[in-house]
């Protein structure tokens, strides 16, 4: 039997009637852009996360660049954030010209260390994107509490966290704006690109929708310079249709880890979840030292693995020029070595999860 890494056409397999249905309707109804299942998609997840807007997007990376633009960052800005995560969270404050300030992560959640935030402010500093990653929160109290000293602004980078939870709050709730992509891999994913960006501020909502639709105030009234940054119909009534069974998923995915976590924990790092934390484990990632020799006898035995990430930004070609050396963000570095994810879905059976547990122990023995 082999294992799969992310299990989508499963996944679709179990709603395929419901899913079909919804884009079929999409399809004879001629509503392809802005469709009504856009706002009753937004409306829907808006509540999910208790947060007064949620605006339906292209993907994650527009909604963290609708983000900034919203913010108005300018040119020679310093957005702090961290240099173990996708590259996305890094090229959006490139492409408008400021520049990413880089803080090391902490190292057992690999989210933002709060620790090291104040030290990297500077007076061009002007906000913070800090990084949900495998599906757990950054520890969002403490940097709230230092952004407000500063006054600076944070976008929660909630790509990989949709449906977590921290202290009983939802992702996409915990900062002021957020970013969340549908991905199709990410634990809440539609079958192309989309995301959604959250905010509490009816100021940034109101422009994310403008600069979102080419900085339009009006019928071809371009106030600003925007994007195209719009979500299909069809992704929409996609995930409609999979919303009514993402709960039962989160549950599904705590399930899985938890099996992992037993029968893995002797072995090797399992993931640390801090207490009030409530991971969707967009990824389910262990620590081994010889990763090279444990990932090819994994695919001997046919279980698929996959690295992230396994270069740090600070050391990726494109980012060079911001001048960081070897050394400076050592947990990312050393984290980035050793890390290593695991097949994770919801709808993974025992016996699959049993497959991957006796390679694991295999190799170890
Ligand atoms: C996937 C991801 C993104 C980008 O989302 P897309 O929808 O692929 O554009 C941004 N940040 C993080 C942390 C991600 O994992």
């Amino acid at each position: 039997m082999k294992v799969n890494f992310i299990d989508l056409k499963k996944q679709y397999s179990k709603y395929k009637e419901d899913i079909d249905n919804a884009v079929l309707k999409v399809l004879s109804s001629g509503a392809y852009i802005n469709g009504p299942e856009i706002s009753k998609l937004e409306g829907e997840l808006a509540k999910y996360c208790n947060v007064p807007h949620a605006i339906a997007v292209s993907s994650g990376t527009d909604a963290l660049l609708l983000s900034l633009m919203a913010y108005e960052i300018e040119p020679g800005d310093e957005i702090i954030t961290v240099p173990f995560t996708f590259y996305a969270t890094v090229e959006v404050i490139i492409w408008l010209n400021a520049r990413p300030v880089f803080v090391d992560i902490d190292e057992r959640t690999y989210n933002l260390d709060p620790s090291l935030l104040e030290k990297a402010i500077t007076e061009k500093t002007r906000g913070i994107i800090a990084v949900d990653l495998y599906g757990q929160c950054a520890d969002y109290d403490k940097i709230n509490e230092i952004a407000a000293k500063h006054n600076l602004f944070v976008i929660e980078d909630a790509a990989q966290s949709f449906g977590a939870t921290y202290k009983g709050r939802r992702a996409c709730s915990l900062t002021e704006t957020a970013a969340t992509s549908f991905y199709p891999a990410k634990p809440f994913g539609c079958y192309g690109d989309g995301g959604m960006l959250f905010t509490h501020s009816d100021k940034v909502a109101e422009r994310v929708k403008q600069l979102k639709d080419h900085g339009q105030i009006g019928g071809y009234q371009h106030k600003y310079v925007g994007i195209n940054g719009r979500l299909d119909t069809i992704q929409a009534a996609i995930l409609l249709e999979k919303f009514k069974h993402f709960e039962k998923e989160v549950e599904l995915r705590q399930v899985k880890a938890e099996y992992y976590n037993k029968s893995l924990a002797d072995l090797t790092t399992v993931p640390y979840i801090e207490e009030h934390n409530k991971s969707v484990y967009a990824q389910y990632s262990i620590r081994v030292d010889d990763r090279e020799n444990f990932r090819n006898y994994m695919n001997e035995q046919q279980v698929p693995t996959a690295i992230h990430y396994p270069k740090p930004l600070h050391k990726q070609e494109a980012l060079l020029y911001l001048g960081y050396e070897e050394g400076e963000f050592p947990v990312s570095e050393a984290i980035s070595k050793e890390i290593i994810s695991l097949p994770m879905h919801p709808h993974m059976t025992a016996e699959e999860q049993g497959i991957v547990i006796n390679a694991i122990k295999s190799f170890k023995g």
